[in-house]
């Protein structure tokens, strides 16, 4: 039957000879209804045929997303059911295509140029039309040069199939670069005000400069500028753990983050790069590379979920088992957060190298080790302002911890899912007392342990 129906249906189209829109328009729209357009007789021999045709094919897109990032922007379509597309790039004025097949130009696609923020840093705006019969096109006008990437993901969680359109500038942004600018600055306006610490922090480099050579420190010196990754857990697409109330875990630990962030770059020996900065979605392994990207001494994984019992509450700090969980809990949850990259939305077609260098790297043990002290200094930390879930730091398989040389630690700063923990969650004042205490876990633990130094070290000269 449905042979029948595709067979039909190319036959019709050799009788809708609509012309194609004039090159750079979209907005072509077709009046007339695009089933009248085949010879009469043969709507005639077949209406059932036809109106089978018509109900199986139009697809109804039923949410837009755009989620505009310094390192891409997303763009998403979703839908009941997969769309059949085509993708493709126009040069002068730089472009990227999108045709639609059997797609209901709803009000939803009609009024999507809305949703283009005017800081988008790649999309200044976007069209949407029916180019000819069968085929709804959508024209994204670019800032600058890009390499788009589009992929479907199939219905997981709260999501049907998803069409995305990831635009990635043709050069990408050096995220060291970035963290030096940053860095920079910080120092700049630390001079600008006069403040002590500028002086000091420059006094901090000059040391490490000099100290660059040497093995390693003696306990309770800071030899060399130490670099802590911060990772928000979550983001964009993937809203992490949902609260009764509609707090998204994304939200939470972005906040938690960026606090953290600052606490640590007023640190005179230390700065802090975040995996991403702002609401958009970052692959489990890409945040491992920026990690290493910024030549991280630490890797800190913020997040606050939900659990399977309501009143789960507390905070709990994890590192990375390479044989099982420590209890069941740790491993329900690490499981949960490795299923981030599905609701986020990666292209699996797409093998990531560095994830299977990252596995058979035979320094894992050592770092794990690390991790745990690390994991220790926090949690006490943490204990003085919450009640912990397990006093000790547990284990699991989180993909997010598996950096083989940097140690890594995933703070669950309490549960979004218990709903005094989630006041507290959405408390600035909190926020700001657990980034504290992060951040004094994280101190202590370079006291104990002094960073050796580390050939890839880059310096603000
Ligand atoms: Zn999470």
């Amino acid at each position: 039957m449905f042979e029948r129906i595709a067979k039909f249906k190319e036959f019709l189209s050799k009788f809708r000879r609509v012309p194609d829109c004039p090159a750079g328009r979209v907005t072509c729209v077709d009046s007339a209804p695009a089933l009248l357009k085949p010879l009469p007789h043969l709507l005639m021999a077949a209406p059932l045929l036809l109106f089978i045709d018509s109900s199986l094919a139009d697809t109804r897109i039923a949410s837009v997303r755009v989620w505009p990032a310094t390192e891409y922007t997303r763009f998403t379509l979703e839908s009941a059911s997969p769309i059949e597309y085509s993708v493709s790039t126009v040069k002068n004025p730089d472009r990227v295509v999108i045709d639609l097949k059997d797609v209901i130009l709803t009000s939803e696609l009609k009024q999507v140029s809305s949703k283009i923020n005017p800081s988008d840093p790649y999309i200044r705006a976007v069209r949407t039309g029916r180019f000819k019969p069968g085929v709804v096109r959508v024209v994204l006008d670019l800032k600058t040069e890009a390499r788009p990437q589009a992929f479907v993901l199939k219905p997981v969680g709260a999501y049907g199939y998803r069409l995305v359109l990831d635009i990635y500038p043709a050069v990408p942004p050096d995220p060291l670069m970035a963290l030096l600018e940053d860095r920079a600055g910080i120092l700049q306006a630390d001079a600008e005000t006069g403040n002590a610490a500028s002086k000091m922090d420059s006094k901090n480099e000059e040391a490490a400069k000099n100290n660059e050579t040497s093995r390693k420190g003696k306990p309770g010196e800071m030899l060399r500028l130490i670099t802590v990754a911060i990772d928000p857990g979550h983001g964009g697409e993937d809203p992490g753990a949902i609260s009764r109330r509609g707090t998204h875990e994304k939200s939470i630990t972005l906040a938690i983050a960026r606090k953290l962030k600052a606490k640590i770059d007023k640190e005179p020996n230390m700065r802090a790069a975040l995996t991403r900065e702002g609401d958009y979605f970052i692959s489990l392994p890409k945040r491992l590379e920026k990690a290493r990207q910024v030549n991280a001494d630490l890797f800190v994984s913020v997040h606050a979920d939900a659990y399977i019992k309501p009143h789960a509450r507390g905070s709990s700090v994890f590192a990375l088992s390479e044989s099982g969980a420590t209890s069941a809990a740790a491993g329900w949850l690490a499981k949960k957060e490795n299923q981030a990259d599905l609701i986020g939305g990666v292209d699996l077609d797409i093998k990531d190298p560095f994830l299977k260098q990252t596995l058979l790297d035979l320094s894992q043990t050592a770092t794990i080790n690390d991790s745990l002290k690390l994991g220790k200094e926090v949690l006490l930390e943490i204990g003085d302002i919450n009640h912990l879930h397990k006093s000790n730091v547990e284990q699991a398989g989180f993909a997010v911890l598996k950096s083989p040389d940097i140690p890594s630690i995933l703070i669950e700063t309490a549960f979004i899912s218990n709903p005094d923990e989630e006041k507290k969650l959405i408390d600035p004042v909190y926020q700001e007392k657990l980034a504290d205490a992060i951040l004094s876990g994280i101190k202590r633990y370079f006291t104990n342990n002094p960073p050796a130094s580390r050939s890839r070290m880059v310096f603000l000269d």
